[in-house]
């Protein structure tokens, strides 16, 4: 049988860029489809700290920029979606923490103290004093400093059902590697993305096509023929460790560099346990590192910044996962959301979970440019094609 459904925007890749788009979308009234070929979450939006940036570690290379001043923007936009005032409804979203800290261990504390007490961050970062230290800190081993910032720290598998809520008939799971295919006419346009499955063959008709595929918009933009915009990837090898310590820590702790030297974020496992998930510089150096070796630095860093804390019976394991971007000189951290329209496709990456909303703006004033209008949505769906599911959490199957 071969069949047509034609909708107003088709979004290929369900990560946090496609999935926001795709709920801002229909709640807008257009027509929109999201396609993809794994679970919805999985890429590196549930492998992130799921940490609402609001560009304050910009602020530690001395860079607060124009383009930093956009991510400044997001965390007011997520909190009143997750209040239920904003663009979206997130009110389901479970917030794991509604602020996290800048951490400095011992023997920084006056020259961060000058820094954190700049211009710049005024208002945007708090010290906390000795009699508010949150509990994992609440130690008088603890001889460092700590501030506080107003960025919140979310639960991915949360945030993805959200924004699919009651719009399961709109998703589709689609396999490149044996039944889809991207249809070209001869100026590069697209006709339609091809789902073959046995006798039955339907062509994804739209009048644009947004990727948001992540790593694998690298491999779509070879389907398209398409030699730019290139991507890059950008390597980590975090750290994780599940274990009977009961305070949770979202935190970055800070030295003299750029980059801080480890973050940390803390998520709640099935047995009741919390899982620290570790990046930063102990992840971006720990590329390098055999997970072995990377689990003995982590082992040796918290001794050193939380000797404190007994971590026997930990279970540990490691995760390597890319960020995928738009190419940038020297691999520098592109700061907003990418999105670049090509005959009637647009292609995207976030930068950030947190410039989500950002690149929907970005999408939507595009459509409106092409004369894309929502001309309303009701009973719109993909009939008879199998749905995605959600992600589980990143550390199942990771742990030893
Ligand atoms: P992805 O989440 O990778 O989603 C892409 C989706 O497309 C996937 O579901 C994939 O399966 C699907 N897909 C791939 N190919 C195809 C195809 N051919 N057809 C259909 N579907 C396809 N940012 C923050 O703001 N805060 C943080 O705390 C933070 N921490 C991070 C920690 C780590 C370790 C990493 C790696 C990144 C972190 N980031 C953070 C960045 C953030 O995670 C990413 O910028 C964001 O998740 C990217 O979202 P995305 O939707 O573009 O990509």
């Amino acid at each position: 049988m071969k069949r047509v459904i034609t909708a107003d925007v088709t979004i290929i890749g369900g990560g946090i860029a496609g999935l926001w788009l795709f709920r801002r979308l229909n709640n807008m009234g257009y027509k929109a489809l999201l396609l993809e070929n794994e679970t919805l979450g999985g890429g590196q939006t549930v492998k992130s700290q799921g940490i609402i940036h609001g560009g304050i570690k910009y602020a530690l290379s001395g860079n607060l920029t124009k383009a930093s001043e956009c991510i400044a923007g997001m965390p007011a936009r997520w909190l009143s979606s997750m209040q239920g005032e904003g663009e979206l409804d997130l009110t389901s979203v479970k917030v794991l923490s509604d602020h996290q800290f800048m951490w400095t261990p011992g023997g920084f504390g006056s020259r961060m103290a000058a820094f954190f007490g700049s211009k710049a961050l005024r208002g945007r970062v708090d010290p906390v004093s000795k009699s508010e230290l949150p509990e994992a800190f609440n130690t008088s081993a603890f001889k460092g400093k700590l501030y506080k910032l107003n960025e919140s720290v979310v639960d991915i598998e949360s945030v993805v059902r959200a924004l699919i809520d009651g719009l399961e008939d709109r998703l589709i799971k689609v396999d490149w590697e044996n039944d889809t295919t991207l249809k070209l006419n001869d100026d590069k346009s697209i006709v339609g993305i091809e789902i073959a499955r046995g006798d039955d063959h339907c062509l994804i008709e739209a009048r644009n096509f947004v990727f948001t595929a992540g790593e694998g918009t690298g491999d779509l933009l070879d389907r398209w023929g398409l030699e730019s915009p290139k991507m890059q990837l950008r390597p980590l090898h975090m750290v994780m460790v599940e274990h009977d310590y009961p305070h949770p820590v979202y935190a970055h702790c800070v030295s003299t560099d750029i980059v801080p030297r480890l973050t940390l974020t803390s998520h709640p496992s099935e047995n009741g346990r919390w899982v620290w998930y570790m990046g930063a510089d102990l992840a971006e150096s720990g590329v390098k590192r055999d997970p072995k070796d990377l689990i003995e630095k982590a082992k040796k860093e918290l001794k050193k910044l939380m000797p404190w804390v007994d971590l026997g019976g930990a279970r540990w394991g490691t995760l390597r996962v890319n960020r995928a971007e738009p190419k940038q000189n020297k691999l520098l951290r592109p700061d907003a959301a990418y999105c670049k329209v090509i005959k009637n496709g647009m292609v995207t990456w976030p930068t950030k979970l947190a410039l989500a909303p950002n690149l929907s703006d970005e999408v939507i004033k595009n459509l409106e440019e092409q004369g894309i209008k929502p001309e309303g949505n009701e009973g719109f769906v993909a009939e008879n094609l199998p749905r995605p599911e959600v992600t589980r959490p990143f550390w199942e199957g990771h742990l030893e």
